[in-house]
């Protein structure tokens, strides 16, 4: 099935280089080449097709946006004109140790199995003759599935970063050359003032020397404020605390929407529900914990559906509002 899932998303999601390719590919999927007419295949895929997207909508997803495995390691949907990918870079366990001010009770509270899984992620969003990346990760299993995509690096036009740390700008260089070599980097002019203006020869610096003039960037604005597109759908959005220059990205169209919301949240399972605790890795733990609230709010209040670079596979879905008293949060993934 996720042979036949990889092959049909690649079919809807792509341009067919030539007329006959969705033949071809339908009468791949079903080894039928040689055995049968034309309106034998085209009918077998009407069926498959028909399968498929069934399966798809009795998922029972939690948002409207159809997202679903693509291969290991990619989640695909769409928003309006724009094809979605999650991308996992990498997986690991998370660490209590992280938490702040969260002892041990509340740990097992929420997570009675004594850990929980931990996720970097990175995005690639394509529409409007544009390719974007949102995060690089560390620069490794990124490139692997931008290959399962069909997409070469040359092929991205804009590299946006949420913040300067390791795990969002391990993709921009190699020994001083971009590995991006034709795109353009867009970061918060917060952002870059800390990490780079302010500190000239550190690894943040050098993460973003080799692309010298392609360097853009960008004053965030507040969320449900007027929209500051970077490009027609793609709005930058503040929620500074975990570093000085942190952003969302607002993906918007055809009236849907998704809120891909960087380093909000690392310990999803405890972090929904106390959404007030920090990590040790927000640089500002009160301002991060009270925009990581707004920002939950705000999802919930708009109906938006969120995704994340910490977030776990799925790593897509709804905010929903919890118990009310503690004022709590739970996730609902898209699967
Ligand atoms: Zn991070």
């Amino acid at each position: 099935m996720n042979f036949i899932r990889k092959k049909l998303f690649l079919f809807f999601f792509y341009d067919p280089p030539n007329p006959d390719y969705a033949e071809i590919l339908i009468a791949d999927i079903l080894g039928v080449a040689e055995h049968c007419t034309g309106q034998e295949v085209a009918m077998k895929s009407g069926v498959l097709c028909g399968v498929f997207f069934s399966v798809i909508t009795a998922g029972g997803f939690a948002v409207d946006n159809r997202f679903a495995a693509l291969g290991d390691g990619i989640v695909a949907g769409r928003i309006g004109e724009f094809e979605v990918y999650m991308l996992v870079e990498n997986r690991g366990q998370g660490r209590p140790s992280i938490l702040i001010g969260a002892d041990e009770t509340l740990w097992k509270q929420y997570l009675p199995g004594g850990s929980c899984e931990s996720e970097t992620n990175t995005f690639l969003i394509r529409g409007q003759d544009r390719i974007i990346i949102v995060d690089t990760g560390f620069g490794g299993a990124i490139f692997d599935h931008m290959k399962t995509l069909g997409v070469g690096p040359g092929d991205v036009d804009a590299v946006l970063i949420t913040h300067m740390h390791g795990d969002h700008i391990g993709g921009l260089q190699r020994d001083g050359r971009p590995l991006f070599p034709k795109a353009a980097v867009y970061l918060a002019q917060q952002e870059k003032e800390y990490w780079v203006d302010r500190n000239p020869g550190g690894s943040a610096a050098a993460a973003l020397a080799p692309y010298g003039s392609r360097v853009k960037t960008f004053l965030p604005g507040e969320p449900g404020a007027a929209v500051r597109e970077l490009f027609p759908g793609v709005s930058p959005i503040a929620a500074f605390g975990h570093t000085p220059g942190h952003t969302l990205f607002l993906i918007e169209s055809g009236g849907q929407k998704l809120l891909i919301w960087g380093d909000l949240m690392h310990v999803q399972d405890i972090q929904f529900p106390r959404p007030d605790i920090s990590v040790t890795y927000d640089m500002d733990p009160a301002a991060a914990a009270a925009v990581r609230r707004r920002i939950l709010d705000y999802a919930v209040a708009n109906n938006i559906p969120v995704a994340g670079m910490h977030l776990v596979y799925p790593a897509v879905g709804a905010v929903k509002p919890d118990d009310p008293a503690d004022r709590a949060y739970r996730f609902e993934p898209v699967f």
